[in-house]
């Protein structure tokens, strides 16, 4: 129990410090926040916090975070069909279409292999990355992993299963810091990053 307060402001703090990056300070300080805000911020505050939760899902055929069945991007008939850009998390694609680079489709694996962790492949979205090359024609595969050792494990493992696909498979060029997510990447760097793919 948080001494000194209210119970129910305590409740908050205590649901407040449970997010990352926000120690008891933080959470006090929202909380009087939320205390000095308007009726209708906390309002709005709260449904925006329930309704990200009920509505937002992982798209059916890329795995994006998506409000419908289909992402905007996977329904976008303006990017080309042809290039499927593979990225680690959600975040990967916020920073690809950030960066304003790409046009093609994405597929997000949903995490990394890292074997220590016990995360292997089939912790992996990994079965429908297979049948997309199959089912579609696809001309080129990016493996746009985070340069950690994770991301670098999981690009060649992917690699490796795609080669009897006989598809063009590229990798981001090393403009992305070594051991970063692509996430903290800038978009200029990014942007050369993915042009200069091999
Ligand atoms: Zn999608």
């Amino acid at each position: 129990m948080i001494k000194g307060f209210p119970a129910v402001m305590a409740k908050l703090i205590k649901e407040f410090s449970k997010m990352p990056g926000v120690g008891v300070r933080s959470a006090e300080r929202l909380t009087f926040h939320i205390l000095k805000s308007s009726a209708e911020d906390v309002k709005a505050l709260s449904r925006y916090i329930g309704e990200v939760k009920e509505r937002v899902q992982f798209c059916e055929k890329c795995n994006n975070l998506s409000e419908c069945e289909i992402c905007s991007i996977c329904s976008d008939n303006k990017r080309d069909p042809g290039k499927l850009c593979v990225v680690s998390s959600p975040n990967g694609v916020i920073a690809m279409e950030k960066a304003n680079a790409y046009n093609g489709l994405y597929y997000v694996l949903l995490g990394e292999l890292s074997p220590l962790d016990g995360v292997g492949p089939r912790e992996l979205k990994i079965e429908g990355l297979l049948k997309r090359v199959k089912d579609e024609n696809i001309n080129e595969i990016i493996l746009s992993t985070n340069f950690t050792t994770e991301g670098e494990t999981t690009a060649l493992y992917i690699m490796k299963l795609l080669e009897p696909f006989k598809i063009r498979v590229t990798r981001l060029a090393r403009g992305v810091p070594v051991g970063a997510s692509l996430e903290y990447a800038d978009g200029a760097t990014l942007q050369r990053a993915y042009e200069e793919r091999r």
